[in-house]
């Protein structure tokens, strides 16, 4: 069921269950600010997920209330993971959604990275 961005953060979301290391995932990077980890249902042959350590919602949320140190290190982390798998040749893409129209599903802030195969127009 997408989720609605506008609505307050529940601490319960799967995405905090799993930072807080209630329930397993396949993570690939951490630090100070951010945590990957494999997309249980990948759509495309590398399918990783980047989420801020804070309590954002969404893009919408995290854009608007993150502290620069906090997006500035999201950022970079996301930039770092995509280079250290060497996507960056090859390429890849990233995708945000936010609110109910995208598809949203997790209200906790994540950024797709999507590899490893031809990735076809963007909104196929
Ligand atoms: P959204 O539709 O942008 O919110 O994407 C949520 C993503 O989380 C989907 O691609 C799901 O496959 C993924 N997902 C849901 N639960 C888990 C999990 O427990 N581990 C890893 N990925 C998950």
């Amino acid at each position: 069921m997408p989720i609605d961005a506008t609505k307050p953060y529940d601490d319960q979301n799967i995405f905090a269950k799993i930072l807080r290391g209630e329930i397993p995932s396949q993570r690939v990077y951490e630090d100070e600010w951010a945590v990957a980890f494999h997309d249980i249902n990948a759509q495309s042959p590398i399918h990783i997920l980047v989420i801020p350590r804070g309590p954002y919602v969404s893009w919408d949320d995290f854009s608007a209330k993150g502290s620069d140190a906090e997006i500035a290190g999201f950022i970079r982390a996301v930039g770092k993971i995509a280079r250290d798998a060497g996507l960056v040749v090859p390429g890849y893409r990233l995708l945000a959604n936010t609110g109910r129209q995208s598809g949203q599903e997790v209200p906790h802030f994540h950024v797709h990275i999507l590899a490893g195969q031809p990735l076809g127009p963007m909104l196929a």
